[in-house]
């Protein structure tokens, strides 16, 4: 799997004029030069350095037909990212987002392209039985959360992103806790250990307020779970969160019944 982060390889440049005029104008004088562009690649073979974000966009992305994944510079800042952060708190929201994207490589979707981007089955026929039981334990977690409609979270459209989710948390958290074994000693900040700061870094990174009508169109239309059960579902499938926080078994954050799919 590729990684790019920042910017790219290679600069686009537009060759187009904006007229300055109006607006529409512009919009399609940009919409025209955008299909010309798309248009020229026909025939010719995949550019991998032409992303799918700008540099300023706070967004990442895992593409499974380049098994890249590409991190603009735009999300690298807080709350994701901060050369001033402690690394328990960067690996709980720039580590998470990695770990997230890497982990798109592996969900219901990303698991059915092959390692050079081609749409091929791959999988030992016992080993895909155990992902989709594994996938709809997933499902099932996410399909019983409630939204402030009094609606419910749609596991099945959100499948995809909670697998990454908790994918990724898993993942930074075994990478933080590698970066720091060597440490001689380990940071408290504000009375928390390191291992709670890097959950609260998480936490911190999908901090949100939404309407509850925005929220019930993004249940009907983002393959996304709301922010709060981005945070909670993921953690509710960590062993480790209930440990550093001391959650008793069978209670809200430390349930019985924990999905891994990876
Ligand atoms: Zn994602």
């Amino acid at each position: 799997m590729s990684y790019q982060i920042g910017f790219p390889r290679k600069w686009r440049t537009y060759g187009f004029k904006l007229d300055g005029k109006t607006w529409a104008a512009n919009a399609l004088a940009a919409n025209a030069a955008e299909r010309s562009r798309d248009l020229a690649k026909i025939g010719k073979p995949v550019d991998k350095d032409d992303w799918g974000m700008t540099v300023p966009t706070v967004n990442a992305y895992y593409d499974p037909q380049l098994n890249g994944m590409v991190f603009p510079a735009g999300i690298l800042q807080p709350p994701f990212y901060s050369v001033d952060a402690s690394v328990a708190v960067n690996m709980g929201g720039m580590g998470v987002v990695v770990g997230h994207e890497l982990t798109h490589g592996f969900d219901d979707q990303g698991a059915q392209y092959d390692a050079v981007g081609n749409l091929t089955n791959w999988w030992q026929p016992d080993t895909e039985k155990q992902f989709k039981t594994r996938t709809q334990c997933v499902v099932d977690q996410y399909s019983a959360y409630p939204i402030a409609d009094g609606g419910k979270v749609n596991g099945a459209n959100t499948v995809g992103e909670n697998i990454a989710d908790i994918g990724g948390v898993k993942l930074a958290l075994t990478g933080y806790r590698a970066l720091r074994s060597s440490a001689p000693d380990t940071i408290v900040a504000d009375g928390f250990t390191e291992d709670q700061q890097f959950f609260l870094g998480f936490g911190q990174a999908w901090c949100a307020k939404v309407r509850p009508e925005l929220e019930k169109l993004m249940v009907a239309s983002d393959p996304h779970s709301p922010a709060q059960w981005r945070v909670n579902g993921a953690l509710q499938a960590t062993p480790e969160f209930a440990k550093v926080w001391g959650c008793k078994a069978g209670s809200k954050m430390a349930p019985a019944k924990q999905c891994v799919v990876w």
